[in-house]
């Protein structure tokens, strides 16, 4: 509290908002949205959208990677909990995300061996320490995370461990900031680019937004007032009508990213279509393990049989995600749907946006 009651009451924070209303107050309606599950939880920590002029209104995207893994990738994640044999190796988000008939934390409740761990390097040392029994690394996230999990895949192919795998839904961040920008329904006029995405895959994989869209971009730093000199940044390239990519985080993020961890991306997984919750099918937004590491591949390896996929009634995670709604637009929000209770992927994740707004109002 008292780190948060230092920033507002900060000189700095106080120039930059007093600027960002200067700006404002030459430009129309603004809608800005952010593609990251940590600015999403910073801004509502800090209380951000309070201190800027009724005209610019900030609104998150499909930044939080458990939010945006489709219900039927939840529900295969549970059939290969159920399967006979089999550890499941998986980040601790996602054990209680809601699938169709059940969630990973019910079923470790009802005897199936899921385990929670910080590295995939743990999955692949509980294969290497039970021979006898399938490792299922559940293989979620974006750019930042895929290179750890593709390391872990070489590595398993180099000690020669035959009994592991990686469920694979990762998911690339530009492909679908271009369907967020081509979808006429979701009107964006700037992004708050990913800062951990970015240092993997640089500034200038967002150059596209700026050329073919005409939609400036910064990324952005987590700190509050990094977020608030993004914010300005984007605010003077509408001013100015010259749109552009903009690097506020310069002291992680190069124009070109990081290219080992780039190397090993590519090494590992293909692009493919990739179905993100709430928007649908986008092309080549996400990565499947490439057919040099298909024994690594838990689909291809041991298949299951996934059962029906049913939506939760009156969840809208999915127009939450696109930016078309919000969580106080959800008539579940803070009753049925609590962090306790959760029936969407939104409220449950550390990152989500209803669990941002319920934390933090
Ligand atoms: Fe879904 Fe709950 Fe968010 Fe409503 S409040 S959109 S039910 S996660």
């Amino acid at each position: 509290m008292k780190y948060i009651d230092e920033f507002r009451d900060s000189a700095a924070a106080a120039a930059l908002v007093r600027r960002i209303g200067d700006v404002a107050a030459g430009l129309d309606t603004v809608r800005l949205m952010e593609v990251c599950g940590t600015h999403t939880m910073s801004i509502a920590r800090f209380g951000l959208r309070s201190l800027f002029p009724p005209n610019v209104l900030l609104t998150s995207g499909p930044g939080c990677p458990v939010c945006v893994s489709p219900h039927g990738f939840v529900d295969a994640t549970i059939a290969y909990a159920r399967r006979p044999g089999t550890i499941v190796a998986t980040f601790g988000d996602m054990m209680r995300v809601p699938g169709s008939s059940s969630s990973l934390e019910r079923e470790q409740s009802g005897g199936a061996d899921v385990r929670i761990v910080f590295s995939t390097m743990e999955a692949l040392r509980f294969a290497e320490d039970e021979p006898d029994r399938d490792v299922v690394f559940l293989g979620i996230g974006f750019e930042t995370t895929a290179p750890t999990i593709a390391a872990a895949v070489v590595e398993a192919q180099r000690r020669g461990v035959d009994n592991f795998a990686v469920l694979c839904g990762h998911k690339t961040m530009p492909h679908a900031m271009a369907a967020l920008a081509s979808d006429p329904e979701i009107l964006i006029d700037g992004y708050i680019c990913p800062p951990h995405v970015s240092a993997v895959i640089g500034s200038d994989a967002y150059r596209f937004l700026a050329d073919d869209y005409k939609t400036p971009c910064c990324v952005t730093g987590f700190e509050p007032l990094d977020i608030l000199q993004g914010i300005l940044w984007l605010l003077e390239m509408l001013d100015d009508g010259k749109p552009q990519v903009r690097n506020q985080y310069s002291r992680v993020v190069t124009p070109e990213g990081n290219p080992e961890a780039l190397r090993m991306l590519q090494r590992v997984f293909s692009p493919c279509d990739d179905e993100w919750r709430g928007i649908g099918t986008i092309p080549l937004s996400g990565l499947a393990v490439s057919s040099d590491f298909s024994r690594f591949d838990a689909l291809l390896r041991w298949p299951v049989e996934v059962e029906p996929t049913r939506v939760p009634k009156g969840c809208i995670c999915g127009a939450i995600l696109k930016g078309i709604a919000s969580p106080a637009d959800c008539r579940l929000f803070g009753n049925t749907c609590t962090p306790d209770h959760p029936v969407g992927a939104c409220m449950v994740s550390s990152e989500g946006a209803c669990a941002a707004a319920y934390k933090y109002g």
